[in-house]
């Protein structure tokens, strides 16, 4: 009975703490502007299914994608075993599923232990490729540790390391359990389970059973079979609070994130109702604009609360895999962009905001709503856009080609942020290279990027009567 009022106890604080976080990312996003992505909710299902659920972009590249497939599949099988954990916790039973599903429990133990053997392998793999084989996808400018208010980065590889120690602690204690329970009933001391028979088949675990890995003393494999158990739920329960603060919360955005994707071409760009307006009144004087006052506050973006909330949802989905920069012509040719860190940064301003507790004001400013906050006033100065996130020229470089969007394996929109933000630049603060202020201002005056009127725009033609009859007459 203690145990399961402990249990309870402990479920209740990890779901709490987990809901908790949950709110505060939810108030994150909802610092975005509206968006209405409630069209086609069929194509949307189908979007989320074939690239959150049936990872259809990651298997472009095949050895990492069927190592994560492994541990991809491994979680979603486990929580089945988990949801049996938790009604023996609560009701103080053991193996509950067992003792009603049979040959099917007999099947979903064998498939949980060699999945659980893989994941193992898989986790040391990618660390022997994180941190001895250097993939080189993995490392760049913005997974450096940074100085000043910016957070999560700071911590990008040792969080990877994390999450591949903490899957191969659950899956060794996963084994404890299971090869301390087999033991304990080989030895006739199943009544310290409550159970007699124990229910399943266990093909990886039964191995280092028929050893006595933990030797035969009955009360001794009880202490290490409770542990198994205690040590996988707890860390299961760990491992959920994690995620929130963890480049590994795309296994649970990936799913809200790829619904809501942008369904039009990728190349098509958003043209915002307010430059409408803008440009109907340059064109007739006595057009009035009409001004809506839920309506953004400036064109293009300055800071997150200029974004959408389906980027900010973008950022906090990043696996922070690196895919979309390694095929950035940008980035390629040595420029500073990298269309990860631009995502990592909508994040960590997003963090910032949430950390000291900014609120945007009237004109969609970020200010601090509570002064007596260490650093807030100073975190309140800074803005997505500047030196302490994304600069002009790390904007300046994209060549919207979206080569980023198509490798991305959940499905994030880096380019709108980019030129959303670029927009900012150009129409809020006329800060663009010379060479295209020229181009701009000639499609303004005369229809086209060139240098000329567009009654001149056939000039080139003029002499093509002449050039042909001297052709025929040079035959
Ligand atoms: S769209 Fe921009 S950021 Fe994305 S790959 Fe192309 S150049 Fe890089
Ligand atoms: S934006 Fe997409 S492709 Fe780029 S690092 Fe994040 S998850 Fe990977």
């Amino acid at each position: 009975m203690i145990s399961q009022i402990l249990f309870l106890l402990v479920t209740a604080a990890a779901a709490g703490l987990f809901a908790f976080q949950l709110r505060k990312v939810r108030q994150n996003i909802q610092l975005g502007r509206p968006l209405d992505r409630s069209d086609q909710p069929g194509e949307r299902w189908k979007t989320m299914a074939l690239v959150a659920f049936g990872q259809q972009k990651m298997f472009k590249r095949f050895t990492p994608a069927f190592l994560h497939a492994i541990v991809y599949v491994s979680f979603l099988v486990i929580n089945i075993e988990v949801l049996e954990i938790v009604i023996d916790g609560i009701f103080g039973s053991h193996r509950i599923l067992g003792q009603f599903s049979g040959p099917l429990y007999d099947v979903l133990m064998v498939v949980n232990e060699w999945l659980a053997l893989l994941v193992i392998v898989a986790c040391v793999i990618f660390m022997i490729r994180r941190n001895i084989l250097k993939v080189k996808r993995f490392d760049g400018v913005e997974m450096e540790e940074s100085k000043g208010t910016i957070t999560r980065r700071n911590y990008s590889h040792l969080d990877a390391n994390i999450i591949l120690v903490t899957e191969i602690v659950l899956m060794a204690a996963l084994f404890a359990f299971n090869v301390a329970d087999i033991q304990l009933h080989a030895l006739g001391a199943g009544a310290l389970q409550s159970i007699d028979n124990l229910p399943g088949t266990f093909p990886v675990s039964s191995i280092f059973a028929d050893m006595q890995l933990f030797g035969t003393n009955p009360h001794t494999l009880h202490l290490i079979e409770r542990i198994g158990w205690w040590g996988h739920i707890v860390g299961i329960f760990l491992f959920l609070n994690y995620l929130p603060i963890s480049k590994h919360f795309h296994i649970i955005m990936a799913f809200p994130n790829t619904y809501f994707s942008k369904l039009e071409p990728k190349g098509e760009l958003d043209s915002p109702k307010n430059i409408h307006e803008e440009v109907k009144a340059a064109f007739d004087f006595n057009y009035q604009p009409v001004e809506d006052p839920n309506g953004p506050k400036r064109f293009g973006a300055k800071d997150i609360t200029d974004l959408t909330w389906k980027s900010l949802m973008d950022a906090y989905t990043c696996t922070e895999c690196g895919r979309c920069t390694s095929v950035c012509p940008a980035n390629t040719t040595g420029k500073k962009l990298s269309p990860r860190k631009i995502v990592m940064d909508v994040r960590d301003r997003m963090e910032e905001a949430s950390k000291y507790k900014l609120v945007p004001n009237e004109e969609g400013l970020l200010v601090p709503s509570d002064d007596s906050i260490e650093g807030a006033a100073e975190a309140a100065q800074h803005t997505l856009l500047g030196e302490h996130y994304i600069t002009n020229e790390e904007l300046l470089a994209c060549t919207t080609c979206n080569a980023c969007t198509e490798a991305c394996p959940v499905n994030i929109d880096q380019v709108t942020i980019i030129t959303e933000m670029r927009r900012y630049l150009i129409m809020e603060e006329s800060s663009m290279p010379e060479e295209w202020g020229i181009m701009t201002q000639n499609i303004e005056n005369n229809g086209a990027p060139w240098a000329m009127p567009a009654a001149d725009r056939f000039n080139w033609a003029m002499d093509i009567d002449k050039i042909e009859s001297n052709e025929k007459v040079s035959e």
